[in-house]
C-alpha cells in the first residue's frame, strides 16, 4: 500500500494514429523518430505529446490551474526514476515552477542496483518502459523482444508495416521504418553487422522515454 494515489495519464495512442493513418491516409502525423530510406530519421515529438504534456497537463489539473493560467504561485517537484546509466537524460522541465529531482540518481542507484533491490523485496523484474515501437531500441532490445516477447514484437511488425502502406504518411514521400536497416522488421537480421548501428537512447531518447 502507498501513501500517495497512483494517477495514470494518456493524450494519445501512438499505435492507433499510425494504424489510421495508414487506412485512412489523412490521419494526423505521428512524430516518432522513424528512419527513412533516404538516410534520414524524422523529428522526435513523441516524448513531449505522448508522456510529458500529458504530465504536465494533469499536474495542472491537480493544482486547479485554468488553461492558460500562470502557475507564478506554485512550486512543484517532479520525480523522474531514471538511473545513473542514463544521467545523461537528466534535463531541466520547461517550466520553471517545476523543479525535477532525481531520487535513484541522488542514492547513486544503477540500473542493477535497482533490480537487486526490487528482488531483494520480492518483487518481479519489471519490463523497460519505452514503446513497443520505439525506433531507438538496441540490435539487443529487439532481439529480446523476439524471443521472450513475440506477441509484442509480431505487433511492432505490423505496425511497421503500416508505415508503408498505400505510400506512407501524407506529405512523406520517404518510405520509413522502425528500423535503422530501412528493412521490413520482420525481415530484419539482429545479428547482422549491417544492422549493429541501431540508435540507442544515449543517442537522442531523453526525457522520460525508457528504451
Ligand atoms: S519510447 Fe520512443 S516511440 Fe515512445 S515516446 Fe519515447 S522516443 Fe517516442
Amino acid at each position: 500500500m502507498l501513501p500517495f494515489p497512483i494517477l495514470r495519464v494518456q493524450a494519445i495512442d501512438l499505435r492507433s494514429q499510425i494504424l489510421d493513418r495508414s487506412a485512412q491516409r489523412d490521419g494526423r502525423f505521428v512524430s516518432v523518430p522513424f528512419f527513412l530510406e533516404n538516410g534520414g530519421i524524422i523529428r522526435r515529438q513523441c516524448t513531449r505529446e505522448a508522456k510529458i504534456d500529458p504530465v504536465r497537463k494533469e499536474i495542472r489539473r491537480l493544482l486547479g490551474l485554468r488553461p492558460g493560467q500562470h502557475a507564478t504561485n506554485f512550486r512543484v517537484e517532479q520525480w523522474i526514476g531514471i538511473s545513473t546509466d542514463e544521467m545523461i537524460r537528466m534535463k531541466l522541465a520547461r517550466d520553471p515552477w517545476i523543479i525535477n529531482r532525481w531520487p535513484l540518481i541522488e542514492r547513486r542507484m544503477s540500473r542493477n542496483d535497482c533490480l537487486i533491490w526490487l528482488k531483494r523485496h520480492g518483487y518481479p523484474e519489471p519490463p523497460k518502459s519505452a514503446c513497443i515501437g520505439c525506433p531507438y531500441r538496441s540490435n539487443q532490445n529487439w532481439r529480446d523482444m523476439k524471443e521472450h516477447d513475440p506477441k509484442s514484437f509480431e505487433d511492432a511488425v505490423q505496425v511497421d508495416h503500416a508505415l508503408r502502406l498505400h505510400g506512407g504518411a501524407r506529405n512523406m514521400r520517404k518510405a520509413e521504418f522502425m528500423h535503422r536497416a530501412c528493412r521490413p522488421l520482420g525481415s530484419v537480421n539482429f545479428d547482422r553487422s549491417d544492422t549493429s548501428d541501431q540508435l540507442s537512447f544515449l543517442d537522442e531518447c531523453d526525457g522520460v522515454c525508457g528504451t
